[in-house]
């Protein structure tokens, strides 16, 4: 299977396909038309608690607006915590300057208060120290903190792993202390609609089936759940063996002796071949990644990377995750068997989520395409630069990738905000810009511009760009 790779993309694991069974009956039922609750009318209601749903509550509420953010898992962060890809790469480019700030910086300072966030020292963004350079590329980070630059020389970049434990609450005291109120345990089923105009959501929850009002919905469920109710266009293509066309199954193993392994390894490298060898003959992976939370000690990752493009699919998801978690225990036991260093390790965890990548996006008033990373213009509406350190021999021409707002507003539909990885672009695009830094800037702004929108009383359509960028600068966010 192939694993992430600095520079080479399209190289993942293909689709997999499996026995589906699909709609297997003709028959439909007739729901009956019923009157449900109310239960809260507010200014801005936040869908999903994901790195995009956090930032765009906290914006929000910290702009002045009334508003929720609901969930349907029992913690915040999303993929960040419950999928357990807790690395936040990509935060400045390889001559060590920083792009990504407001929120997303605030999560990660906060955090490392705690002692639970980590990232090289600001000193070392941009350089070679061999020292740093060589813990990522020993830990198989080499693709989150490690790229060459034109002198062919290897520099770190300004990524941020975070505790997602610790990040968890972290999330919870923002959201609350910003003023948004926080509903978890809810699943947003479809948003209602007036004509064009979304005007709340439907949710299922233990309490049943009921329903909350809002002036602004902000959809940050990732997928774009509430998308197909709205109407509005949307794509999903993805390059088949694609990053963003990939499940993920993460897990962590515990208790490895990490000295006793570099030894075997460092002494006996054909023996080590070997055994390797035989665990993936035996239907395992050796493969793995060295945790970087310094309070954690022989703790390893392994990030499992499965083919597909249908990731909203519950059949293929039960297929994806019981397939995949056998495989995982399997590789675990091999190497408890085999490996020097594995003697005493157990899991420790596996990831309550099953990672998903691509998915649908909407089609906006700004539809970012793979020419918009070939630029150094930026927008007249920018509300974020990306720093594109991710695409090769283009990243050093082009090395800055701007987004507009226009690139959250659905083209169609009135009183919706799309501030997660369903944002308005297409496969080539969302390839190397929908990750958890990135998510968080257009919750910012989608945040930001829900609450102007309140305020002022106009559609999120015509917020007012001057005030939507003086409030984001008011953030933190980095800006041209
Ligand atoms: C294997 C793998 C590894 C990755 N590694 C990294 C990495 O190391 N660094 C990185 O930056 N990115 C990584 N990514 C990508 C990153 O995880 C996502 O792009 C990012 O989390 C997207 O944020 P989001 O807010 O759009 O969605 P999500 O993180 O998916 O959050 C969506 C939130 O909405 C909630 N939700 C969804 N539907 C509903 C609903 N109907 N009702 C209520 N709540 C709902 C979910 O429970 C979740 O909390 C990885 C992805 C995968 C699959």
């Amino acid at each position: 299977m192939a694993q992430y790779g600095s520079e080479v993309f399209h190289n993942y694991d293909k689709p997999h396909h499996f026995n589906k069974k699909g709609i297997a009956s003709s028959k439909t039922v007739t729901e009956a038309s019923r009157e449900i609750k109310v239960i809260r009318e507010t200014d801005v209601i936040v869908v999903g608690g994901g790195p995009g749903g956090i930032a765009a509550a906290v914006s929000a509420a910290r702009g002045g607006a009334d508003t929720i953010l609901l969930e349907r898992y029992g913690h915040l962060g999303g993929m960040a915590t419950g999928g357990l890809v807790n690395i936040i790469p990509n935060l400045g480019d390889i001559y060590g300057e920083q792009y990504i700030g407001g929120f997303c910086q605030e999560v990660i300072d906060r955090l490392a208060a705690r002692e639970a966030a980590c990232f090289p020292e600001r000193r070392f963004w941009g350089k070679g120290e061999p020292l740093v350079v060589e813990k990522y590329l020993k830990a198989n980070m080499m693709h989150f903190y490690i790229r060459k630059n034109h002198e062919d020389k290897y520099v770190v970049l300004y990524t941020a792993v975070i505790d997602p434990e610790i990040a968890k609450d972290e999330m919870n005291t923002m959201v609350t202390e910003a003023g948004a109120e926080l509903l978890l345990h809810t699943w947003v089923t479809e948003p209602i609609m007036e004509g064009n105009s979304v005007k709340g959501v439907i949710v299922e929850s233990k309490a049943g089936r009921q329903a909350l009002l809002g002036k602004v919905v902000i959809d940050c469920t990732g997928d774009g759940d509430l998308l197909p109710g709205t109407g509005t266009e949307t794509v999903d293509y993805m390059v088949p063996g694609s990053r963003i066309a990939q499940f993920g199954f993460v897990y962590w193993i515990c208790n490895v002796d990490l000295e006793k392994y570099d030894d075997f390894v460092n002494t006996q490298p054909e023996k080590y071949k070997e055994i390797t060898r035989e665990i993936t003959k035996l239907g395992g992976s050796a493969f793995f990644s060295r945790g970087l939370l310094d309070h954690q000690e022989g703790v390893v990752w392994v990030h499992r990377l499965i083919g597909s493009l249908h990731q909203t699919d519950p059949e293929e998801m039960t297929y994806i995750d019981t397939m995949t978690r056998k495989q995982s225990v399997r590789s675990w036991e091999l190497l408890k068997k085999y490996m020097p260093g594995f003697e005493k390790s157990f899991i420790m965890l596996s990831a309550p989520q099953l990672g998903t990548s691509g998915g649908r996006r909407i089609v906006g008033e700004y539809f970012l395409t793979g020419k918009d990373m070939d630029t150094d213009r930026p927008f007249e509406d920018t509300i974020a630069i990306f720093p594109d350190n991710d695409r090769g021999e283009k990243s050093l021409k082009y090395p800055r990738t701007y987004i507009p707002y226009r690139a959250l507003v659905p083209k169609e539909t009135e009183g919706l905000l799309v501030a997660c990885r369903a944002f308005s672009a297409d496969h080539e695009f969302s390839e190397f810009f929908n990750l958890i830094p990135h998510c968080m800037c257009f919750g910012q702004a989608a945040g930001a511009a829900a609450a102007i929108a309140v305020k002022e009383g106009v559609n999120v359509r015509n917020v007012n760009y001057a005030a939507l960028r003086e409030q984001l600068l008011k953030y933190g966010a980095i800006l041209p």
